[in-house]
């Protein structure tokens, strides 16, 4: 028998607790709940947990502080869950270091997906298997090639400028997780890049136009609007795309 992977429910409607924790028993998992930050940032050390779901609307402290506390000493992967549902929101979580951020309500066919994803990426060090194994991240019929430094399509190479092929690189690195503006800026140009996401914008729609079929209705680089971009995961990976998902009829709360 496998060792069941431990989740940290940090949750203080009741309700939405125990649905959550039903839920997940049902998939497998062991689930502890806390119902406040202050509870939440004992369990988190106490138990070790293997994920957590985090509400930012807490009795006590804010889950976005909670969050920055258990940044401070653990990479454990952290779903944000919250009615909180603007950009700025998910992007301020995501660059506190969340690892994902599902908005309320959502349906758990999404939230075990999103969940699946956030456990295997933390395992795997962030590490694609296929950029480990020979060099080259697939998705559909676009490879990176983080050797060669360069980009694929079918086969075809892609004629991507340096900046276009850094975005690509980085976005691959990372596949399946939603990298904000702010943080693809300051990996690609530095601490002092500037805030101004139109630059990326402009290098977006070039790189959609070299490697999507239909530049509107992208298969590998989709947009997170107002947040930021998300590469497509390799398929043989991970069976499945979370956001795929999404859309699919699933039970929601309450
Ligand atoms: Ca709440």
């Amino acid at each position: 028998m496998s060792i069941k992977e431990r989740i940290l429910i940090v949750e203080d409607d009741h309700g939405i607790s125990i649905f959550l924790k039903t839920t997940l028993n049902a998939h497998g998992y062991d689930v502890i709940l806390a119902s406040s930050g202050q509870e939440a940032l004992s369990l988190t050390s106490s138990h070790c947990p293997d994920l957590i779901l985090l509400d930012l609307g807490l009795p006590d402290i804010d889950g976005n502080d909670v969050l920055s506390e258990i940044r401070k000493w653990s990479r454990v992967p952290i779903v944000v869950i919250s009615a909180r549902s603007s950009e700025d929101d998910k992007a301020h979580a995501l660059d506190m270091g969340a690892d994902d951020y599902l908005t309320k309500p959502f349906g758990t066919v999404e939230l075990l997906a999103r969940i699946r994803t956030a456990i295997r990426h933390t395992r795997t060090c962030l590490e694609n298997d296929g950029i480990a194994r020979d060099g080259v991240f697939r998705t559909g019929d676009l490879a990176i090639d983080y050797r060669k430094l360069c980009v694929t399509v079918k086969g075809n190479d892609v004629h991507l400028t340096p900046n276009e092929y850094k975005i690509v690189a980085l976005l691959g690195k990372h596949a399946g997780r939603i990298l904000t503006y702010n943080y693809i800026l300051r990996e690609l140009w530095g601490p002092t890049s500037s805030s101004d996401n139109k630059v990326l914008r402009v290098h977006m729609a070039s790189i959609r136009r070299k490697i999507e079929d239909s530049p509107v209705e992208p298969r590998y680089i989709f947009t997170e609007a107002g947040v930021g971009y998300r590469m497509a995961e390799d398929a043989q990976q991970q069976g499945e795309d979370p956001y795929a998902t999404a859309t699919m009829d699933n039970a929601q709360y309450p």
